[in-house]
């Protein structure tokens, strides 16, 4: 006999356990509900559970809990829009019962708190406002009530002013406009925290001797640790040739390492070779290349692969130090409206550092992980079993940090004279001739087909970095063998960044199930594009460069992430998708691909949300979602698109909580 009996939450990492199912008053499993697929959270429960998922087999039967359940199935549960059961084996056996069976079975116990007839009155009521859900209808309401964590009701003034209690705090919005919390589908919070602290060129652009001068002042203003690296980061490559005569001017007694906006160059000094133990006999790494002279000396440019070579001599940062950055940065983000981060690389580095804001109760952000696929270090057969193992290790909280995707890089970087990303047609010589560089391929198709085929079949949410047309042709016929060998994937994968599109692949975006995850805050004409990109690939390629608008039209979901490092403002992300240009006055960037503020507000809210899997949580405001949300000083469905950049966000909510909120004029 089984007993269902509710649980005073033994385990806090499920903050939404409900039962403990016991036989005979020993715990033998328990039943929870999980807003988000979640695979490898199983490891985490506790060893004492009776390995024999038999014991729970019987329980799974939907009659048994039909016959069970004797009274109406409660309310707040009745919003929840999946229920997940999970038996303390693995994986392989989830079963997925109706919400009506869970709410049933949850009405059994009498300690049941959430199963109370009446509604309590809510914590929070906001009124008066121009809510955009981001619900399916895109519907736009007066009020918003949120009782702890989750959002109770949405709706007119009237009808949720029914929840406000004695110890309701309200606020009236006298008009202003609030959307979902913002999610950042493709950004690198802990990677780029620690450059808060480093000498920061922001991306300008820069020739040799400016950089001198911005450094000189950089080691000026904090000169740090005499004994360790200098680094300098974001600084513009397009155009910029460095010598290695030059960065011992900038630095000759420090390893010193130059990062460009992007990561996909870099220049290290003399010393820093040496420390590195870099010499003419290094080879060139796969995925990498060593700049050199003619006599195969490295001259200290580093390109991708062979970056990393050089980091790894760099002594180890800091575990509690590198929490303290993200906070930080973390603190700045939440100012700018962001609640939800997909991390677009992570490796165990990176995940201790989450952890450890998650341990001291600081993660004030929703975090999800894709593990890197280093084709440097593992081998493509190992990689899946490997990224298995990473997202068991990291299911630490389903709600807020988890790595349950895998990146995978296809090319690097399209400006010259980089020229990394995989173009279908060669690059053009800067008097528009064509070369017969196509930009690297970075995995062969075979290999790259089992290995998409490999991490769908596991579950991952497989995130591609493709920028040339090559790359992005590359990885869809990847997804195109996977659809085949495994069929249809609710996986959510996507292809970030798409710089270059070549028109036949907008319609298989749709057809693959594949999102274009997009960077829209470069869809404008800056140096990137016009001095780096435009003369080297031709005007008839360049029509469909960023090609937002052809994406849309051809049916493609679009999720928006802005890959900080440069800059973590959606807002002007916003406004480049729709004004593609600089600024009032500036030429645009082939306008036709201009997308409208509904589109690209959808790509950061609620599109953003199913890439990361997390919209049976987050995403839109409706009611039984969490309380993550933004209160914005504009309405930029209203206003002149170029002065969206300028928006202030008032106040940010996360999980019902006011984590950030404007200071008062
Ligand atoms: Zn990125």
């Amino acid at each position: 006999m089984l007993n269902f009996r509710l649980a005073r939450d033994p385990f806090p990492k499920f903050q939404a356990l409900l039962c403990n199912i016991t036989s005979h008053s020993k715990v033998v499993g328990v039943l929870y509900w999980s807003p988000i697929p979640l695979q490898g959270v199983y490891s985490a429960m506790p060893a004492s559970l009776p390995k024999n998922h038999s014991t729970f087999s019987c329980c799974l039967q939907e009659s048994n809990l039909r016959s069970a359940a004797g009274r109406k199935p409660s309310r707040a549960l009745a919003l929840l829009p999946v229920v997940l059961l999970a038996a303390t084996t693995l994986s392989t056996q989830q079963h997925r019962i109706q919400l009506d069976d869970l709410a049933k079975v949850a009405t059994l116990s009498d300690a049941d708190p959430v199963a109370s007839a009446a509604d309590p009155p809510a914590d929070l009521v906001l009124l008066h406002g121009k809510i955009h859900t981001e619900d399916p209808k895109r519907n736009v309401v007066q009020a918003m009530a949120v009782r702890g964590n989750t959002i109770i009701a949405v709706g007119t003034d009237q009808t949720v002013s029914i929840l406000v209690g004695p110890h309701t705090r309200t606020i009236d919005l006298r008009g202003q406009v609030v959307l979902p919390g913002i999610i950042d589908a493709h950004i690198h919070p802990a990677r780029s925290a620690p450059d808060l602290d480093k000498c920061n060129l922001h991306g300008d652009s820069i020739s040799a001797t400016e950089l001198r001068a911005r450094a000189a002042k950089c080691l000026k203003e904090n000169s740090g640790d005499a004994k360790s690296w200098f680094e300098v980061v974001q600084v513009d490559a397009v155009g910029l040739l460095l010598t290695l005569d030059d960065l011992d001017s900038i630095q000759s007694d420090r390893p010193m390492l130059i990062v460009s906006s992007g990561s996909h160059r870099a220049w290290a000094n003399s010393a820093a070779l040496k420390a590195a133990d870099v010499t003419a006999a290094t080879k060139d790494p796969i995925g990498g290349h060593f700049g050199r002279d003619t006599n195969g000396i490295p001259t200290g440019t580093l390109d991708d692969n062979a970056i990393d070579i050089v980091t790894k001599a760099m002594p180890k940062p800091d575990v509690d130090l590198n929490a303290a950055q993200l906070d930080r940065a973390f603190t700045a983000m939440r100012a700018r409206g962001i609640t939800s981060v997909q991390d677009a690389g992570v490796d165990d580095r990176l995940m201790q550092v989450y952890k450890r804001l998650y341990d001291t109760h600081r993660l004030n952000m929703r975090v999800r992980g894709s593990y890197v696929f280093d084709k440097a270090v593992i081998p493509a057969k190992a990689f899946v079993p490997q990224a298995i193992e990473f997202r068991k290790k990291w299911a630490i909280d389903p709600y807020f940090l988890r790595a349950d995707a895998v990146k995978i890089f296809l090319d690097g970087v399209i400006e010259y004279p980089t020229q990394t990303a995989a173009l279908l047609d060669p690059y053009l010589d800067a008097a528009g001739r064509p070369t017969d560089n196509r930009g690297p391929s970075y995995l062969p198709q075979d290999t790259l087909n089992h290995l998409i085929a490999e991490a769908d079949a596991a579950g991952f949410t497989i995130h591609i970095h493709a920028i040339g047309d090559r790359a992005v042709r590359s990885a869809l016929d990847a997804f195109a063998y996977s659809r085949k060998v495994n069929g249809p994937s609710d996986n959510r994968d996507q292809i970030a960044h798409l710089e270059l599109v070549d028109p036949a692949d907008f319609p298989r975006f749709k057809a693959l199930a594949v999102i274009a995850n997009l960077q829209l805050d470069w869809a404008e004409r800056d140096d990137w594009i016009v001095k780096g990109t435009l003369p080297y690939i031709g005007p008839d390629r360049a029509r469909y460069l960023y090609p937002a608008r052809s994406l849309r039209n051809a049916g493609a979901l679009i999720a928006g992430g802005t890959d900080w490092g440069y800059s973590f403002d959606a807002f002007a992300a916003m406004e480049h998708a729709i004004t593609r240009s600089e600024g009032r006055g500036k030429e645009p960037l082939f306008p036709e691909q201009s997308i409208g503020i509904e589109d690209i507000v959808a790509a950061h809210t609620i599109n953003a949300a199913y890439a990361l899997k997390q919209e049976r949580i987050t995403g839109s405001l409706e009611a039984g979602k969490r309380g993550d949300f933004i209160l914005l000083d504009r309405d930029i469905f209203a206003i002149d698109p170029f002065d969206i950049h300028d928006t202030k966000v008032l106040a940010t909510y996360l999980d019902g909580r006011e984590v950030y909120a404007a200071a008062a004029k």
